[in-house]
This record gives C-alpha cells, sequence and structure tokens, in this order.
C-alpha cells in the first residue's frame, strides 16, 4: 500500500456523514405502496417493523445524513477500510490496467454488513427495543447483525435461509459467539414457514421466505422490530462510508477511476460503493462507467422486469418498484448465497431506470477461477459474491491488454471467503458447475407479480 493511503487510515478520516444520492437524482423514486390500499406507506404502517429514525431515513432526501458519534465510535474498530492497489494480479493479467480494491472483509464480521448493522442496532436500542429479527442468506447479515446487537445490548433472533445454514454451519457458529438464536428456513417457528414446509419438506429456503419468517415475528410483538440487511434506502445510505473513503483514497494515489465494479445482491454494496461518484459524475467532475455484477443463477437487473413486487415471499412486506424477477422466484443454491435475492434495491433500480449505470451477469464459474488467482497473487480469498465482481475486473483488464488502455479500475471486496471453503474445495475438485436459467422458470415467478 503506498504512503499515501496509509495516510488516509487515520480514525479521523471516518466520514461525518452518510451521502443520500435522493438529493441529487433528476427524478424522486417511486414510494412503496400499501398492498392493500395501494397508497405510499407512511410513517405509521412501517412503526411496527422499524424504529422511527430510520423510518425518517428511509423516507429522507437532505444530500448528508450525520453519523451519530457511538457508530462513529464502533466503526473505528475496523474502518477506515483500506483501498490497495492489486499489483500482484495486474503483473499476472499482464494487462496495462491499474487495477484498485476497496477491501470490506477486515470488519469483524468478515464484509461491509456491520457498516449498517451497527447504526440499524445503535437506533433500535436507543428507542427501547429489546430484540431485533433478521433473515440472513449466506451468514454475512445475520453474523453483523448479532455482532452490532451485542455492541448495544440487545437480542438477535436470525432466520437462516435452509441451503447455507447446510452448506455453512461455521457462520452459524459465529452468530451463536456473537449471542444470537439461529433458526433454519423455512422454520416452523412461524406460520409463514410452516406453510411452505406442509408443501415442500425439502425447501432450500430464499431470502424471500427468510424475510417472510422474520417480519411475521416483529410484527406480532411491539419490543421486537425486524432488520434488513440490504435493499432499503437506509442500507444503502448508511453503506455509502464505503465510497466516501474510496473518493479520498482514489484522490489521494491520483486518481480517478474509469470504470467501477461491483456485485449487486440486493444492491448495497455496489451502492455504497458508487454512489459518492455517481454523484460527482453528476456534478461533471469526473465521468466513469459504473457496472453492477450479478449472478447469472439470479439475474434481476438484466433479466428481471421493473414492477411493483413484495419484498419477501409470503406478500407481507409493501409493495416495491424495483426489478424482481418475482417473488416466488426460487434460485438455484449457488455458492455467493448473498446474490440470491428476487428483487433489487428499490433506489438502484430507479437509478438503473435513469441510465446512471450499466449490468451484466456471470456464471458461478468463472468467479471462482478469479476468486482463486485474486486468492493466489494478493492473497485474500474473496467471498463468492465479489469474486463476481473480480471476474468482470478480470475480463476487463484483459480487453485492457488487447487495446493496450491503461484503464483505472476500482471494486468493492466487500468480503473474505473465509467461511466459503466448501465452495472453493468444490470448484478446486471440479465439481463446480454453471446452472442454466431457462426463461420459463423466469416466466413462471413474473406471473405470481402482484397486479396493480
Ligand atoms: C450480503 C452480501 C452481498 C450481497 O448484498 P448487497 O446488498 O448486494 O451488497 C455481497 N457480498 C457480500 C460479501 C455480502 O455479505
Amino acid at each position: 500500500m503506498s504512503e499515501a493511503v496509509r495516510v488516509l487510515l487515520d480514525e479521523s478520516r471516518i466520514p461525518r456523514n452518510w451521502y443520500n444520492i435522493v438529493a441529487d437524482l433528476p427524478a424522486p423514486p417511486p414510494p412503496p405502496l400499501h398492498p392493500d390500499t395501494l397508497q405510499p406507506v407512511g410513517p405509521d404502517d412501517l412503526a411496527p417493523l422499524f424504529p422511527m429514525e430510520l423510518i425518517a431515513q428511509e423516507a429522507g432526501s437532505e444530500r448528508f445524513v450525520a453519523i451519530p458519534q457511538s457508530v462513529r465510535d464502533v466503526y473505528r474498530l475496523w474502518r477506515p477500510t483500506p483501498l490497495i492497489r492489486a499489483r500482484r494480479l495486474e503483473r499476472d493479467l499482464g494487462t496495462p490496467a491499474k487495477i484498485y480494491y476497496k477491501y470490506e472483509g477486515g470488519s469483524p464480521s468478515g464484509s461491509h454488513k456491520p457498516n449498517t448493522a451497527v447504526p440499524q442496532a445503535y437506533y433500535n436500542a436507543r428507542e427501547g427495543i429489546r430484540r431485533l429479527t433478521t433473515e440472513t442468506g449466506a451468514g454475512q447479515w445475520g453474523s453483523a447483525l448479532a455482532f452490532a446487537c451485542a455492541q448495544y445490548g440487545i437480542e438477535c433472533e436470525i432466520w437462516m435461509v435452509r441451503a447455507s445454514y447446510d452448506q455453512k454451519p461455521h457462520r452459524r457458529s459465529l452468530m451463536r459467539m456473537y449471542g444470537a438464536t439461529v433458526h433454519a428456513s423455512p422454520s416452523p417457528v412461524t406460520a409463514a414457514g410452516s406453510r411452505i414446509l406442509a408443501d415442500h419438506p425439502d425447501s432450500p429456503g430464499s431470502l424471500g421466505i427468510a424475510i417472510s419468517e422474520a417480519v411475521e415475528v416483529a410484527g406480532a410483538d411491539p419490543e421486537v422490530r425486524y432488520a434488513l440487511g440490504s435493499v432499503l434506502n437506509h442500507v444503502l445510505l448508511h453503506q455509502t462510508v464505503i465510497g466516501e473513503e474510496a473518493l479520498e483514497q482514489m484522490a489521494a494515489f491520483g486518481e480517478v477511476p474509469d470504470l467501477i465494479v461491483g456485485c449487486a445482491g440486493g444492491g448495497s454494496n455496489f451502492a455504497g460503493l458508487t454512489f459518492p461518484f455517481l454523484r460527482e459524475k453528476l456534478a461533471g467532475r469526473m465521468n466513469p462507467v459504473i457496472r453492477a455484477i450479478e449472478p447469472e443463477a439470479c439475474p434481476s437487473l438484466t433479466r428481471g422486469t421493473y414492477a411493483y413486487d413484495f419484498g419477501d415471499a409470503a406478500g407481507l412486506t409493501p409493495l416495491l418498484k424495483m426489478h424482481t424477477l418475482g417473488h416466488d422466484f426460487v434460485p438455484d443454491p449457488i455458492h455467493a448465497g448473498g446474490l440470491r435475492y428476487h428483487g433489487m434495491s428499490p433506489l438502484l433500480s430507479h437509478v438503473y431506470e435513469l441510465g446512471l449505470f450499466e449490468a451484466a451477469a456471470r456464471g458461478q464459474t468463472e468467479c471462482f477461477e478469479a476468486g482463486l488467482r485474486f486468492a493466489r497473487t494478493e492473497g485474500i480469498i474473496p467471498a463468492p459474491e465479489p469474486a463476481h465482481a473480480l471476474a468482470e475486473v478480470v475480463a476487463e483488464a484483459l480487453r485492457c491488454k488487447e487495446t493496450g488502455e491503461p484503464k483505472v479500475l476500482l471494486t468493492a471486496l466487500c468480503g473474505h471467503g473465509h467461511f466459503d471453503m466448501n465452495a472453493y474445495d468444490r470448484y478446486l475438485s471440479g465439481e463446480m458447475e454453471d446452472l442454466s436459467l431457462p426463461q420459463e422458470q423466469i416466466d413462471t415467478a413474473l406471473a405470481g407479480l402482484p397486479t396493480l
């Protein structure tokens, strides 16, 4: 790491504000609707699920939101995160491109998720909430929220998608170590889970199903609230600490990115890295191409439709206008569990509709190939999710090799893969395959979209 960037790791460089891109967009995003009245949801509709401060942030349009000092104090455990030039990867590829990555894997739970888990636990604790419920896919969000709840002395109850629960027992252990209770989803603990188990006893689960379970339990108890690790506006807001730091650090390197690439599941790490750069782009101060990468097995941006849909499988959430594969869509159990969500953040979907970034899909084997190449050159084992972005970075760097263009590439390495060894083992032993997603499967799920 260069001297310049080491200076920027001083804790005084932790941003003082989160950035809300809504203030700078030419049109506001369509509001979430109440499924019965089809009217925009108000604070009262959301009050059973979220604390008032987060409800205000969800609907807010102020450009900057001050980060509470208590949250900055916890951020200090791992922020600012380093921005690193991948010189060894560049050399291995023989590319004239410069590759920079913002590494979020040094957080307590190993991903970018604590950036929002900490403020969410903080606001709930401040409003007297006793317990938070949530869902988790790969387990990264569950472990982040379990850690954050422990910081503020509140309980944490987690529904973990069955496919990941079985594939990643050590993520479950981590959540328990931080003091959380963990159920495999679908679970017999809730009505939503029981209904699905009755029809599909072997269901691998999905984020949509797990959300239904966590929302059901939170909605039934006034001392319990729900927390979501992606998708919602306040989550994207909190994640902008990534991009704000990266902006300053790229400037310290004397670089302006030509291309920014991130993986997108619900869209939070991608938005967190790119929104501050998008602000600069909208203001005419730089002009990077911005590209989201999603898995071929769950391609909400590239093959989904832009429509109002439920955020969960059982239809308990408000209707969200987003790129979606339909709330009934259950993606194949690929190893990038964090990218197995049927929808895309409504705010990010809106920004996509405004034409402000591009999207592409990649199959998992080439992502693991890129992940392995990264591990062998840079030393860090990437989580399967950011390996999707790395596959795109590698492809772009190889294009630069052909054209001779010394482009500046920037990506978010949003988590490490230390809990993903089963997946890497499968790749190394040649057992991993790319699963094709037939159009009929998408059409069937889209036929279940709510009619307005
Ligand atoms: C949760 C997670 C994702 C997917 O969520 P986004 O909201 O799209 O960022 C991607 N990578 C990692 C490491 C995750 O933990």
